[in-house]
């Protein structure tokens, strides 16, 4: 798998170029519209058939809490995808999961380095509305979820993870690497495929009801070949996921380290809460990373997209390739997000 990657090789001094008063390419795309209630969106392809999943939900004029939860659990559901129990493992060849959930309450719940458990994203919701606590993880996690009766399933990879894993093994020193973005080939960080899309691990979703209620959702096997025990951002409340029902919602996918560094989801909502639009504020947030990062911003994918109270929606990534999914009752599409490189 990894012979069809390659890194996108987009020099710093275009990117600064471009944060410094240039127009960023894919600039003249038009501002996405007001839509209105209800709205679901969701990163990437696999985006669609979440969507759909939220949408029986919200068009039926139930709650978006109940809408974010149903829509992800198609995307870890699903064998083919690089979210949930099919994804790749990590350097010891088990996958584990991480997930997170807010509703338009300021509850949250969330579970992270869980292993065997199929739908992440409910046992983060049972920690939410079942136990004093936001965050759960491992074997507490597990004990959790099976105490709550969801099944442990086999230890076994699936067969395309299988070979991915086989083909890094072969090349891929075990050993933590300080910035290891620049000094490592293997397919640890997000990177670009040759159709021009990015590999990706994660599906964040967030939506608003008919009664204008906001919640969001967000779920990963975390970056493939991830050192045993590394947590990203998207279980993490505030950097992949963050609702303030009174402003708006946001979610995040690719280089979780860099979400984190920034509280990236609960940056996308204050900016909007100081007036900017879903998709201004997706852009600030990334201009934030892209100017932390310097040079080191030319290896690594970002993407947010937000809602806001109005159902105004939008989307903003670091380098092209990135996408996102819309679902309303005037329209149902993939959104190619416009990037800062
Ligand atoms: N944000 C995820 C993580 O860092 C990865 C992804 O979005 O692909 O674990």
């Amino acid at each position: 798998m990894s012979t069809r990657r390659r890194f996108i090789e987009t020099s710093l001094f275009s990117s600064v170029a471009v944060l410094f008063g240039k127009k960023a390419i894919g600039e003249n795309v038009a501002p996405p519209a007001v839509i209105g209630k209800p709205l679901v969106i969701s990163t990437w392809d696999a985006g669609i058939a979440a969507n759909k999943g939220a949408w029986e939900i919200l068009s039926k004029g139930g709650r978006a809490l109940d809408a974010v939860e149903a829509g992800v659990r198609i995307t870890e559901a699903s064998q083919n995808c690089c979210v949930g129990l099919g994804a790749n493992p990590d350097r010891e060849g088990f996958v584990t999961l991480d997930a997170c959930i807010m509703d338009d309450k300021f509850n949250c719940g969330s579970v992270a380095f869980l292993e065997r458990i199929k739908h992440p994203i409910s046992v983060a919701r049972r920690v939410m509305e079942k136990t004093p606590h936001v965050m759960l993880v491992g074997s507490g996690a597990q004990q959790f979820a099976v105490a709550e009766g969801f099944p442990l399933e086999e230890e076994k990879l699936s067969a395309e993870a299988e070979k991915a894993y086989k083909n890094w093994l072969k090349s891929s020193e075990y050993k933590p690497v300080v910035n290891i973005e620049n000094k490592q080939k293997g397919p640890m960080i997000p990177m670009q495929l040759e159709n021009g899309e990015w590999n990706h691990d994660t599906i964040g979703m967030v939506a608003i009801d008919a009664k204008g209620n906001l919640s969001g959702s967000c779920t990963t096997s975390g970056m493939g070949f991830k050192m045993r025990g590394r947590l990203g951002d998207s279980p993490i409340i505030g950097a992949g996921l963050f609702v303030d029902n009174e402003i708006g919602a946001a979610t995040a996918t690719g280089q979780g380290e860099d979400v984190i560094r920034i509280a990236g989801s609960h940056t996308v909502v204050e900016l909007m809460r100081q007036g900017l639009s879903p998709q201004q504020a997706c852009k600030k947030a990334v201009e934030r990373i892209l100017k932390i990062k310097g040079a080191n911003a030319k290896n690594i994918q970002i993407g947010f997209i937000a809602i806001n109270k109005k159902g105004e929606y939008g989307g903003y990534a670091l380098q092209k390739g990135f996408s996102f999914a819309v679902k309303s009752n005037r329209e149902e599409r993939l959104i190619p997000a416009v990037s800062l490189i």
